[in-house]
C-alpha cells in the first residue's frame, strides 16, 4: 500500500475531535472562492485549473482541497508520491506554483488532529484554522460533493466567500446548483456566476461542435443562468488534453498551454480577477 494510502487510511482510525469555529490560518488572504457542484461534473479539475491561472498570471493562490479523503487534487498536481518528511508541520505544500493543502497530504500531527469522523464541516474548519496559508490573493477551496455542511461551515467562517458552482448542461447537474443557490440565498454567500464544463466536444471531422449530452442538454447553462440573473463565465469543452493532465499530474494550464482548454482557464482566471480585486502588496507600493 502507497503512502498516500496509508495516510487515507490512518485519517479514518482516529477518534474526532471538537474544532474551534475560528479560521486564523486565512488572516492574510484577501479573496476565497468555493467550487461547488455535483460529483463528477469537473469541481477539481476546476479548480486546479483557474488555480494554476491564477498563478500564471502573477498572483498569490492556495488550493484547499476540502475532501475527506483528499486523493483528486493531489493526483492532478502530481503530489501523490510525496515522502512524509516533505510536508512541514501546519504548511502547505508547493506544486506547480501554488500552495496545496489536502487531508492526504497533512503530517503524521495533523492526521491524528482530524478524523474522518469529524465530518467534512469539522476538517474545513481544521484546514482553514490550522494550516498557517500566508498572504494569498486567492485561495480557492475544492468543495466536497453530496453534503451542505461544508458549504454552510464556510458560510458560518469566512462569509465573504465567493461561491463558484460548476456545471453540466444536464438537468441532473443544474438541479444541484439550483439546491446550493437556494442555500447560498440563505447565508449570504456571493456566488461570482456559472461554469459550464463538458458543455461540447470538437472533433477533428467535424466543424461544428458534438453536444455531448445530446441535444436536450445543449444550452443548459446557459438558460440556466439567464434564469437565476447570474453571468455564465465559460464553457469549458470535453477535452483529450484535460482528461490527460489529470492522469499525469501535470494540469492543462502548464502542460498544454497553448490548448483550447488551457486558453479558457486563462480568460475565466482574468475575468474572475477583474471581479474579485485584490490590494497590492505593501513591498510593491515603497517607492
Ligand atoms: P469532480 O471534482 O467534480 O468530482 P473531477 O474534476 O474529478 O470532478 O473530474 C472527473 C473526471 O472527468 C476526471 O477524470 C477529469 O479528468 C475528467 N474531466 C473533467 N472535466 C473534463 C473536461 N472538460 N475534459 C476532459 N475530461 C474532463
Amino acid at each position: 500500500m502507497s503512502k498516500f494510502m496509508d495516510r487515507t487510511t490512518s485519517l479514518r482510525r482516529h477518534q474526532p475531535q471538537q474544532i474551534p469555529l475560528t479560521a486564523r490560518g486565512i488572516d492574510a488572504v484577501q479573496q476565497v472562492i468555493a467550487v461547488t457542484g455535483k460529483g463528477g461534473v469537473g469541481k477539481s479539475t476546476l479548480a486546479v485549473n483557474l488555480a494554476t491561472a491564477l498563478a500564471q498570471a502573477g498572483h498569490k493562490v492556495g488550493l484547499l482541497d476540502a475532501d475527506l479523503t483528499g486523493v483528486s487534487i493531489p493526483l492532478m498536481l502530481g503530489l501523490e508520491q510525496l515522502e512524509e518528511q516533505t510536508i512541514k508541520r501546519g504548511l502547505p505544500v508547493s506544486s506547480c506554483g501554488i500552495s496545496v493543502m489536502s487531508a492526504s497530504l497533512l503530517d503524521q500531527a495533523g492526521q491524528e488532529f482530524v478524523s474522518a469522523e469529524a465530518g467534512t464541516g469539522q476538517l474545513l474548519y481544521w484546514l482553514l484554522d490550522r494550516i498557517h496559508w500566508g498572504e494569498l490573493d486567492y485561495l480557492l477551496i475544492d468543495l466536497p460533493a453530496g453534503s451542505d455542511e461544508p458549504l454552510l461551515s464556510l458560510a458560518r467562517l469566512h462569509p465573504v466567500t465567493n461561491l463558484l458552482p460548476v456545471t453540466t448542461p444536464q438537468k441532473i447537474s443544474l438541479a444541484n446548483v439550483r439546491h446550493s443557490l437556494d442555500l447560498c440565498r440563505q447565508v449570504n454567500l456571493k456566488v461570482l456566476g456559472l461554469v459550464e464544463n463538458m458543455s461540447y466536444f470538437m472533433c477533428e471531422h467535424r466543424t461544428n461542435p458534438i453536444e455531448i449530452f445530446g441535444i436536450f442538454s445543449a444550452g443548459g447553462g446557459q438558460k440556466f443562468s439567464e434564469e437565476y440573473h447570474l453571468p455564465l463565465l465559460a464553457t469549458i469543452p470535453i477535452e483529450m488534453a484535460i482528461g490527460q493532465a489529470a492522469e499525469t499530474g501535470i494540469p492543462v494550464t502548464i502542460a498544454a498551454p497553448e490548448s483550447p482548454a488551457a486558453a479558457i482557464f486563462r480568460q475565466l482566471a482574468d475575468s474572475l480577477a477583474a471581479s474579485l480585486p485584490v490590494r497590492p502588496e505593501i513591498k510593491s507600493e515603497i517607492p
